[in-house]
């Protein structure tokens, strides 16, 4: 199985972002690059490189611009990056990243503790946003994300309302936004909450919006949340690649589902997902190169490939 453009889902990796934003230490610019080459060369058609957040708060990320221009040059990779707010978005757009992410937290708490503004306000940092967008030439308009986060449970507020969830989901549909994602920021999600939520959203928001799901595998419900929302209709997941990722103002958040697990499901699905999985596992030794104190982590890694590929064939050992 070699890298293909022929998809039934697309996995967008997110661990140059999720990944490395509570990585107390700063991995090389270099290394990073490295990572983002390795992931798209084993066929990942989008990655989110990094964030635009002031540097001041989180200096893993004071290199983006470099990152950018590097991952830009990879042939036919949607290059993403979160963005903060409108000030990240403006020096995002002046890097041409392709397609920019904003995240937007249901839950007041985490709205605060991430971003010190609530859920509404970073609604019309939306629309600014979207506003920008929209004044640029043909060309070079980025695409707009909004990141619904913490939409299944805060550990900063507990519940979370699914009629806020609906009511937020509507608002940036209406903002203008060319796609949503729904993310399990802290891990509490579960398949039956997952079918319910995306399906109350899609139907909010009409089927011509695509909606994506971020899931963390904090309790190791992560892959099954995810084939809850595929059978729901969504057609684009999150990852990070060894199992990164958490969230630094979600106390308790930690690693994303797992790239490597994620293809190699759908892949035994029959799922095509583009992706050649024996690339995707020689890109972990890359990306520990520029790790020194991060473990990684992935059942598929520790027990390896099947001796028999393919969809619904069993190995024999
Ligand atoms: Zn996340």
């Amino acid at each position: 199985m070699t890298a293909s453009n022929a998809r039934d889902v697309e996995i967008c990796e997110v661990g140059p972002r999720d990944g490395l934003q509570n990585i107390g230490e700063f991995v090389a610019t270099d290394a990073k690059i490295a990572w983002i080459e390795a992931e798209a060369a084993a066929g990942l058609p989008e990655i989110e490189v990094g964030s635009f957040v002031n540097p001041r708060l989180i200096p893993q990320f004071a290199d983006i611009a470099e990152v950018v221009s590097a991952a830009k040059r990879i042939d036919g990779l949607t290059v993403t990056a979160l963005v903060p707010n409108l000030k990240g978005a403006e020096r995002a757009a002046a890097c041409g990243v392709h397609k920019l992410s904003l995240p937007i937290s249901v839950s007041a708490a985490h709205s605060q503790a991430n971003v010190r503004k609530s859920p509404q306000a970073q609604v019309d940092e939306l629309r600014a946003i979207v506003g920008l967008r929209d004044g640029l030439p043909d060309g070079r308009r980025f695409a707009v994300t909004a990141g619904l986060s913490t939409v299944f449970g805060c550990t900063l507020q507990g519940a979370v309302d699914e009629a806020e969830v609906i009511r937020l989901a509507v608002a940036c549909a209406e903002a203008g936004v060319d796609d949503l994602s729904l993310a399990d920021t802290v891990g509490w999600a579960d398949p039956a909450q997952v079918r319910r939520v995306t399906r109350a959203v899609i139907d909010a928001v009409g089927p011509g919006l695509p909606v994506a799901g971020h899931f963390h595998n904090t309790r190791g419900l992560g892959l099954a949340n995810v084939l809850a929302a595929y059978e729901e209709g969504v057609r684009t997941f999150d990852a990070c690649l060894g199992g990164l990722g958490g969230c630094p103002y979600a106390p308790g958040a930690s690693g994303n589902v797992v790239t490597e697990d994620l293809a190699f499901m759908f892949d035994r699905m029959g799922i095509r997902t583009g992706i050649d999985l024996d690339r995707l596992l020689a890109a972990r030794a890359v990306l520990a190169r520029g790790l020194t104190h991060t473990h990684l982590t992935g059942h598929l890694a520790a027990a390896g490939l099947p001796k028999v590929r393919g969809p619904g064939k069993v190995a024999t050992v």
